[in-house]
């Protein structure tokens, strides 16, 4: 059966590279009818925080990327926290260092970095020097009072996997160097808690990012070590997902704000359009089609089908995908994600009223189909719910359209409405139809820019003829006297 995980360490906020490896993993797992494993990677104290714990998990309860065994859900193989495992790493090291696969290295960095520089050496990290210490030269050591990190030993040779999404790679390990599992102060270090628990967990596929590559002929090489031991039953399958690229063609870090993964639902995009975007990081359903759902991915996903090179991230096109998964939506599914948005602006209150609950029902067809973003609907339907006293007309399009030549507009627009026997959008395109395109001369946009600035308060709003009907002939009038001054 197969059993992957997502393994965030919770540091900062998170990152659309962590959605995009947990989307993959989650495609996969459920593709295969899987289990998800998640853990929370928190060992490094000084840079895991609550805060970024809180906002992965916000993430991906967003998203809907669910998991069947981790952190906030339990199961067999509990705690899913590693600030909560450590008995597990100091008996699995004690294991370690009882056998050779381990020695115990004093070196500070900077004597390793002398040795290096005077060798003339290219290869970065550690150089053995402490593989094969006497008695004497590890007295002298302690004597000096230094504390060793436990270092793995790399084997002869080399090391090769088949990568799931690279095919075959190999590494010499001459060019690996033996790697440190705790620090001197005993703190194990992801270089051991990572495979462990992942043999423990019994994980059987390791999807991840391609920054990972190079630690994975370590993690190989450690766990021959605890399947000998017993602790590792196998060794899972590496498959490493494509870098995402931002601006300049430069790998896509914390410093892009594209880069926050929570920021997009602040923004107002719906989980089906982020996913679907996520997805097309690296894989796609079929070379002519870039809009599906995860239910369609699920069905499709095929690991092998995932692409090794740097994956672009394009917001306009992140954007596109969302408007089209927008426009996948009932008017009554929108009406319940934008709430949140129009309470936060106060443009409805906690609770509808009933007035509230009508009005939006009713401009639901009008706004629906132009939203791009869920962050877009306070703006247009702001006008509806506004007090009279309290609604503006914004400055920078009053300055624009309600010119001299935008009021003569409204003038006219105000006298042909007034009339008005019938309120209704078809009477009231007839009126202004009439008298400022027919009368006028106008051309349409000119003819209705400045009633749609006047009574909306904005250049873009609803269709105006719906829109004017919707808000009725009180306030239509009142807003165009009121921009007449
Ligand atoms: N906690 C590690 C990270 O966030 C996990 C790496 C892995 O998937 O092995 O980078």
């Amino acid at each position: 059966p197969v059993r992957v995980r997502y393994c965030p360490s919770p540091t900062g906020s998170p990152h659309v590279g962590l959605a995009r490896t947990a989307l993959f993993n989650w495609a996969f797992a459920r593709h295969h009818g899987g289990t998800i494993v998640f853990r929370m990677e928190d060992t490094d104290k000084a840079r895991s925080t609550e805060e970024s714990y809180a906002g992965i998990l916000d993430l991906f309860t967003w998203l809907g990327l669910d998991w069947d065994e981790g952190v906030e859900v339990g199961g067999p193989h509990a705690p899913y926290r590693q600030s909560e495992r450590t008995d597990i790493y100091v008996d699995a090291l004690a294991q370690l260092k009882a056998s050779s696969y381990t020695y115990d290295c004093y070196c500070t960095n900077d004597e390793v970095e002398a040795r290096r520089k005077e060798s003339g050496s290219k290869v970065i990290g550690y150089d053995g020097f402490c593989r094969e210490l006497s008695e004497a030269q590890v007295a002298a050591f302690t004597a000096e009072g230094r504390q060793p990190v436990v270092r793995f030993r790399m084997p002869e040779g080399s090391i090769t996997w088949n990568d799931l999404v690279r095919g075959e790679v190999t590494f010499e390990t001459r060019f690996v160097p033996d790697y440190a599992l705790a620090r001197a102060n005993g703190d194990p270090l992801y270089t051991l808690v990572n495979p462990v628990d992942d043999a423990l967990m019994e994980i059987t596929h390791v999807l991840r990012g391609e920054d990972l590559l190079s630690s994975t002929p370590r993690q190989i090489a450690l766990y021959e070590a605890l399947k000998e031991l017993g602790i590792a039953k196998q060794t899972p399958e590496f498959g490493h997902l494509p870098y995402v690229m931002g601006e300049g063609n430069k790998k896509l870090s914390k410093r892009d704000p594209e880069a926050h993964a929570l920021a997009y639902r602040d923004q107002g995009f719906i989980p089906e359009g982020l996913l679907n975007y996520l997805a097309l990081l690296g894989w796609s359903i079929a070379a002519d089609r870039d809009v599906f759902t995860m239910e369609e991915m699920v069905a499709a996903f095929d690991i092998a089908d995932v692409n090794a090179n740097p994956a672009k991230f394009d917001i306009k096109k992140c954007d596109a995908i969302n408007t089209e998964h927008m426009k996948l939506l009932s008017e009554d599914d929108c009406k319940q994600r934008i709430l949140p948005f129009l309470q936060r602006e106060g443009i409805v209150g906690e609770t509808l009223t009933a007035h509230e609950s009508v009005l939006l029902d009713q401009l639901m067809p009008l706004v629906a189909p132009r939203l791009r973003k869920l962050a877009e609907a306070p703006g247009l339907v702001k006008s509806f719910f506004v007090a009279e006293e309290d609604f503006r007309i914004d400055e920078a399009a009053k300055a624009k359209v309600l010119n001299e030549a935008g009021l003569e507009v409204v003038k006219a627009a105000y006298d042909a409405l007034r009339g008005l026997d019938e309120w209704t959008t078809v009477t009231i395109e007839e009126a202004l139809t009439q008298r400022l395109v027919e009368k006028m001369e106008l051309k349409p946009r000119v003819a209705f820019g400045p009633v749609r600035v006047a009574t909306s308060g904005a250049q873009i709003s609803p269709p105006l003829f719906e829109s004017l009907d919707l808000l009725g002939r009180e306030k239509t009038l009142g807003r165009l006297q009121a921009a007449l001054g």
